[in-house]
């Protein structure tokens, strides 16, 4: 096909998730189709080639068409591409269950429950969390705890425990029964009479992603560990954007030594190529579960994928590339060169209220030259990122917050490419351009 017959049955037929599909779908506005990746790049239908800077959508680690990832899945489709994980099992599954459990420390995350992407990992923790307190004596136990701004994925569940109102304010009323707080210095007011009808509390570790990469103060995660612990609410923390080496660790939370009672895994798990999620948790929380059939004890909750085992084979490969390549160590050098470069770039900007970094992501937010915030109406972010097109790069903003969040792979010269595609589209369009 023509990229001009792709473009046209797009629009007519591809319904694009978070569009609004009539601006999408306007006689001027061609549609980017992705044809390949290699590395930390993207190259569209037309040849144009882009630095990925997002990750496409926070998923990618180790870049696109990354040969070991590649060999994996031709291995497994050789043998079965899925079979169910209701009465049967699988090597992959199998193998990686023991590894996720590796990665934490001994006999804490013991055990793993597959599901298909964030949204069921968080909604999955939510249902064992619920049922837990129930099997353990505490059905009054049925709320739960969020944070403001929060952004836990679009299933029901998941969504109600967010609090970005886009997102969810349509859809209130529907999904769990959720408290609300902006920070832990709010914990210490919450009624007794309320915290004793609390399941559990959901959070994003050291940074929320979708509040427009909004980084935690210091000491955040090990408060409200701290407090649950106290108060029996358990802590299901929310990894999906963070996992996998995003913020200069394997995992945010291991930078408070934090261990919670779950960790929901998804994004990153396969290196960004199939869609896969997994829920880990403790045996306290496992073994209460247990008993004969009639006891009614079962978690009666999972998809017809998972546990798959294409899937798991793409992450099974992720993981060794870890290993192979010495991701993480070779990650605190990109992490410094970010962050030299952002500070040379919009250290001193007009139009640049604040840059936040957490590992190799960043948030930079812009504001008009006199400092005030950007209308809505104007879409600066967007525009901004349309314009660093140009100049080579791909990202989203989360409103007029930019947002560089790159494979991990990237090199030091892309890394500077990026920000300096960002310099020069702020520049562009705050001249008017
Ligand atoms: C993306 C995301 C989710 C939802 O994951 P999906 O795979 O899109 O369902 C949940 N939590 C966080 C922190 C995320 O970034």
């Amino acid at each position: 096909m023509t990229p001009e017959q792709l473009r046209q049955l797009d629009k007519q037929h591809f319904w694009h998730p978070f569009t609004q599909m009539e601006a999408w779908s306007a006689a001027d506005h061609d549609p980017l189709i992705i044809a390949s990746g290699n590395g930390a790049t993207l190259t569209d239908i037309d040849g144009n080639c882009y630095i990925d800077g997002n990750s496409s959508i926070w998923t990618n680690i180790h870049g696109h068409n990354h040969p070991a990832i590649n060999a994996a899945l031709r291995d497994q489709l050789e043998l079965i591409a899925h079979c169910s994980a209701l009465g049967s099992s699988n090597e992959p599954a199998i193998r990686l269950a023991a590894e996720l459990v590796k990665l934490f420390p001994a006999e804490t995350l013991t055990r793993v429950f597959f599901s298909d992407d964030g949204s069921t990992a968080i909604e999955c923790a939510c249902k064992m969390a619920l049922q837990y307190q129930q099997l353990t004596g505490h059905p009054e136990r049925s709320r739960f705890l969020a944070f403001d701004q929060a952004y836990h994925g679009d299933t029901a569940g998941a969504a109600s425990l967010g609090g970005v109102a886009t997102f969810t304010q349509r859809f209130r009323g529907t999904g769990f029964a959720v408290e609300r707080i902006e920070s832990v210095d709010q914990l210490g007011s919450l009624p007794d009479s309320l915290v004793k009808t609390l399941t559990a509390v959901c959070v994003e570790p050291l940074i929320q992603g979708a509040a427009g990469m909004r980084t935690w103060p210091e000491d955040m995660l090990t408060t409200l560990n701290e407090w649950c612990q106290r108060k029996g609410v358990l802590l299901i923390l929310d990894e999906v954007m963070t996992g996998f080496g995003r913020t200069g660790t394997m995992f945010a939370c291991e930078q408070e030594g934090v261990t919670p009672d779950f960790i929901a895994l998804a994004k990153g798990l396969t290196g960004g190529y199939l869609p896969l999620a997994a829920t880990l948790t403790t045996d306290r929380i496992y073994q209460a579960f247990l008993g004969r059939t009639e006891e009614r004890k079962t978690f009666f909750y999972g998809h017809s994928y998972s546990g798959n085992a294409l899937a798991c084979a793409a992450a099974l490969a992720n993981l060794k590339i870890f290993r192979d390549e010495q991701t993480l160590e070779d990650l605190g050098p990109k992490i410094e060169r970010l962050h030299g470069l952002l500070e040379k770039s919009f250290g001193d900007h007009p139009n640049i209220h604040a840059v936040r970094q957490c590992g190799l992501i960043a948030g930079i937010d812009v504001v008009n030259g006199d400092g005030s915030p950007c209308s809505p109406h104007q879409d600066t972010g967007h525009r901004i990122c349309q314009e660093a097109r140009s100049h080579g790069l791909l990202t989203r903003p989360v409103r007029d917050t930019l947002v560089l969040l790159p494979p991990l792979c990237i090199d030091e010269q892309q890394l500077s490419q990026s920000v300096n595609a960002l310099r020069k589209a702020v520049d562009t369009i705050f001249s008017g351009g």
